[in-house]
């Protein structure tokens, strides 16, 4: 939970979207500053130092796109990309740009908060990482690499433990194909995504209830996984 308001800039030139966003995110009492633009949201970027940016992808003067990469360049602020259903490449390249997530419109209030939450926390965690999981009948001890299921030891093989960290260190987040196969196989050019599928399949059989309605290890189809967070 967050319990101290942080401050959000909204990059958005939709303005019935800057306003529930605005009403949103006051309510919860986080402060907010506004751009219309890619110009002036990477001026106020600059300027306000924010503890996170939420993004519009289409906006007027410049690609959302690029205006994760500009960002980036300076700043590690967490970015919550804002994007339509249909958009899933460029949901990918934002990601794979430093995006931390997306929320597709429209979305809900719940949705919104749960994905900021989420964005803020990590932040947080990046600077000093986080080794315990906990969630329904699993337990992770990363640092100490132990994974029980009701309380019962589970073996998992070097490949399924990776994976399985790098999904616990980001709880809650969407990880692309692309960046599972970079951190799981160091040369991911021998690497492609059906041995991923492979992979999580096998930890699904080893750890979810229901191995076919997974409800740890999700599945968000075209981009990657993400860990219940
Ligand atoms: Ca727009």
């Amino acid at each position: 939970m967050i319990t101290n308001p942080a401050t959000i800039l909204v990059i958005e030139d939709e303005p019935a979207i800057r306003r529930f966003l605005k009403t949103t995110l006051r309510a919860h009492e986080h402060r907010v500053i506004e751009a219309e633009t890619a110009k002036d949201g990477l001026r106020a970027a600059r300027l306000e130092n924010p503890d996170l940016v939420i993004l519009d992808l289409g906006l007027p003067d410049l690609d959302g796109i690029e205006v994760i990469r500009r960002l980036r360049l300076v700043s590690a602020v967490p970015i919550v990309v804002l994007s339509s259903r249909d958009g899933e490449r460029a949901k990918v390249e934002a990601l794979d740009l430093g995006a931390d997530d997306f929320i597709t419109k429209p979305f809900g209030v719940d949705e919104l908060m749960a994905r900021l939450r989420a964005a803020l926390r990590h932040a947080i965690q990046e600077k000093g990482g986080r080794s315990i999981y906990e969630h329904a009948s699993i337990k992770v001890d990363l640092a100490r690499r132990f994974v029980q299921v009701s309380d019962e030891d589970i073996r998992l093989t070097p490949k399924e433990f990776d994976l399985l960290a790098e999904l616990i260190v980001h709880a809650g987040k969407v990880l692309t194909h692309k960046h599972l196969l970079t951190k799981i196989w160091a040369d991911s050019s021998e690497a492609d995504v059906q041995y991923l599928r492979v992979l999580v399949r096998q930890l699904r059989q080893k750890l979810e209830p229901q191995p076919a309605q997974p409800s740890l290890i999700l599945t968000e189809p075209g981009v990657g996984y993400r860990m219940a967070g």
